[in-house]
């Protein structure tokens, strides 16, 4: 916006007339009254006028609000000025009254916020203001300026257009408006701009750069406001609307009290609760609460399980990433309740909603059960551990269909003297393409584990592989086993290509050995 001056009395000049305030002219050279009367001589005289002050803007008809001795012949003009002035008295006036306000004293008090005129309207212009290696997009950039000039390459180098006093340089006032109002479309996205790119709006540009800064400041504001969001989400696992679903939870009863955190995974935050009642169902007393997260990088690593996953595979496709979390939540229940049927030792579930996932707590008095690896066993102890693993892990493959695929004694609990599986959000069937592959790192994990822990009857992991799938797989070391492995999952693809269906990885034919 450019400053606006009423007309003082200084600015004498022949459209003074039409002024409400203003005095009759004494400059007009005497003539007739016809002459005076004529509308023609009028705009002569106030065409010569203007082209005196203004030579630079020859040509252009319709002078805008510009200054001293524009047109102000607009009821809306005037009324503008009158306002204006008004609110720079009125600015005067506040600071004299903050100047004997604060008088001498070294702490003083603004009164900055009370100004009517607006800070960037008062402040300088100045062409170093503009940061013109801003230049993402600039459909005003020196292509398009200069296209319309006779020899554009000759004359974009020159940064200017035109001949004598008609010349029209790079810092041309309109140019330079319209320029920095196509440059407001480089302002961060969220920043409203309003219609002012579609018109043709000069923006000035000590304007532009505050209005650029501004919209520097607002993006990095609401960045930080999103990432304290996104990190309490991380962090606690309560974002609103998780603590809203826990809410209802005990609201309707299902929960007594939600108690504190147990444990803080990379995927998963656990509450201890209180178990409530449920009309169709036995609620235990104490319910460990699952809460995926609802951050995504943590799970982008895991897509693999879920992707080629044929249960959930025809849903992974069109889902938005915060449904696939659910999807993990969902995955974990259906693979307890699996469990659970065929009598493996695993948490019981109480209910699903959305991402948070509520299920018997394994421990007592809030206090979780130890992990495998943190409990110390004795050897006979060890040993039963070793051998209900076996069975469990077999009782997985076969009765279950399943691979826990993240098996190692961080997911096994030692509670009322047995093991206990927890974790199967991962959990895929035998025939996934990488089912074997985790069959088998599973199988790594709990042979090194128990063979150190010095349980003589443990066996190495080819052995445990083939005891807890049936199959018979040859190879005399790891690298070998590894590859049998995966042309036997090649195997198990072509046969769901061929057949369209899952066939049982136990029948097929083990390849022969080179
Ligand atoms: P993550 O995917 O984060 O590893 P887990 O399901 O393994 O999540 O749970 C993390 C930890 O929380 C476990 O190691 C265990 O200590 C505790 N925990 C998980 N589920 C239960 C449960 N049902 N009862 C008691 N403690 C549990
Ligand atoms: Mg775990």
């Amino acid at each position: 916006m450019e400053q606006l001056a009423p007309p003082g009395p200084a600015a004498a000049s022949p459209w003074r007339s039409k002024c409400p305030w203003g005095s009759s002219p004494s400059t007009v050279t005497p003539c007739s009254l016809s002459d005076v009367m004529s509308e023609e001589l009028a705009n002569e005289l106030q065409q010569q006028e203007e082209n005196a002050s203004f030579p630079h803007v020859i040509g252009i008809d319709t002078p805008v609000l510009i200054g001293e001795g524009t047109e102000t012949s607009s009821d809306l003009l005037l009324a503008q000025m009158l306002q204006m002035e008004f609110d720079r008295e009125y600015d005067a006036q506040l600071r004299r009254e903050e100047n004997k306000f604060n008088g001498g004293s070294k702490v003083s008090i603004s009164f900055e916020n009370f100004r009517m005129v607006h800070p960037f309207e008062d402040s300088e212009s100045s062409d170093d203001e503009v940061d013109w290696q801003d230049t993402r997009h600039d459909p005003y950039g020196p292509e398009e300026f200069f296209c319309a000039a006779d020899k554009p390459a000759a004359n974009a180098k020159r940064g200017f257009v035109g001949k004598g006093r008609e010349i029209t340089t790079k810092h041309d006032e309109v140019t330079c408006g319209r320029r920095n109002t196509a440059r407001m479309e480089n302002f961060a996205p969220e920043f409203q701009v309003g219609d002012g790119i579609r018109m043709d709006l000069k923006l000035p540009n000590r304007v532009f750069n505050a209005l650029k800064q501004h919209s520097y400041s607002e993006q990095r504001r609401s960045t930080r406001i999103h990432e304290k969001k996104e990190h309490s989400t991380s962090d606690q696992a309560v974002d609103p609307k998780t603590r809203l679903l826990l809410y209802k939870m005990v609201n309707a009863g299902i929960l007594e009290s939600v108690n504190g955190c147990v444990s803080t995974g990379k995927e998963s935050v656990i509450f201890h609760a209180n178990g409530g009642s449920m009309d169709n169902k036995i609620v235990p007393a104490e319910c460990a609460i699952k809460v995926f997260k609802t951050t995504l990088n943590e799970f982008k690593h895991r897509d693999k399980y879920i992707k080629d996953d044929y249960r959930f595979k025809d849903r992974f496709g069109h889902l938005n990433p915060r449904k696939i979390i659910r999807m993990w939540a969902e995955k974990e229940l259906h693979n307890l309740t699996r469990m659970q049927e065929a009598g493996i030792p695993c948490p019981e579930v109480v209910m699903l909603k959305k991402h948070i996932l509520v299920m018997s707590f394994i421990g007592q008095d809030q206090v979780p059960a130890p992990k495998l690896k943190d409990v110390k066993l004795s050897s006979e102890d060890m040993k039963r551990a070793y051998h209900q693993v076996l069975y469990m892990m077999q009782q997985l493959y076969t009765e279950c269909k399943l691979v826990h695929a993240d098996l190692s004694a961080y997911n096994m609990l030692w509670h009322m003297g047995k093991v206990w599986f927890i974790d199967v959000s991962q959990s895929v069937e035998p025939t996934h393409p990488h089912g074997l592959k985790f069959l088998f790192r599973d199988c790594k994990n709990v042979s090194q584990f128990f063979q150190k822990a010095g349980v003589a009857d443990a066996m190495n992991e080819r052995e445990l592989f083939n005891a807890v799938s049936g199959l018979d797989v040859p190879g005399d070391n790891e690298v070998e086993f590894a590859v049998q492995i995966e042309a036997l999952e090649k195997i198990n693809e072509d046969h769901i290509q061929q057949v369209g269906k899952r066939g049982k990885i136990s029948e097929f034919e083990i390849p022969a050995q080179d």
